[in-house]
């Protein structure tokens, strides 16, 4: 099967939100506040994402924190397994739309149909142009590209990213996109949280 006709299944999606929860659990015991470093709390809040047909069962929450100091209160929402920032659909949509979409200035109507879901060109264009303008300028990238054995040049990403993964790990579809969110997570999660003193440790590698 190649990545453009992979679909996932609950299994997968319930792994991804294992994962969440193992982070969340880590964050919990081992995180501060970043302005105050006062103790972190949840607060997760509730998500009604796009692109889960048949994967979500009951309500849906992606983890947060809030300082528990009640003069500070500050949020800090990690990054997700499940979800994407500031965007409706999954974060295996988000990548895999955005890695397999046409990219061509042409493209400006339509939908991508790929990972059971069918986002618009207009929504895939856009995040394609994030990864190449905004995330490889973030520190996440630069992070996680110095971790790469051939890392990818910004115009390339983020298939350029799943390729590199593809070449250097079991190669099955859905190895492929658990390890790249793995990587994204681990990226994030490790440039937004320095004050963590790198106590964190999350999943390295994908089982499923
Ligand atoms: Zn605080």
């Amino acid at each position: 099967m190649s990545l453009r006709e992979w679909a996932p299944v609950r299994k997968f999606f319930a792994h991804l939100e294992r994962c969440d929860g193992e982070m969340a659990e880590q964050i919990a015991v081992w995180g501060r506040c970043a302005r105050c470093g006062g103790k972190l709390h949840r607060a997760d809040f509730p998500r009604v994402p796009r692109g889960g047909a048949g994967l979500l069962s009951g309500s849906v929450r992606r983890v947060s924190f809030c300082c528990a100091a009640r003069e500070c209160r500050r949020r800090f929402t990690p990054p997700s397994f499940r979800f994407a920032d500031r965007k409706w659909y999954l974060l295996f949509v988000v990548v895999v739309a955005a890695a397999l979409g046409p990219a061509g200035a042409e493209h400006v109507t339509g939908r991508v149909r790929v990972a059971g879901a069918s986002p618009a060109l207009r929504s895939v264009r856009r995040w394609q142009r994030g990864y190449r303008h905004e995330f490889s300028a973030s520190a996440a990238w630069q992070w996680l590209r110095g971790r790469l054995p051939e890392p990818p040049a910004a115009a390339e990403l983020p298939q350029g990213l799943l390729r590199c993964v593809q070449q250097h790990g079991r190669g099955s579809p859905e190895a492929t996109i658990g390890e790249t969110i793995n990587l994204l997570v681990h990226a994030g999660l490790t440039s937004a949280v320095g004050h963590f003193g790198g106590q964190i440790t999350i999943r390295r590698d994908w089982h499923c």
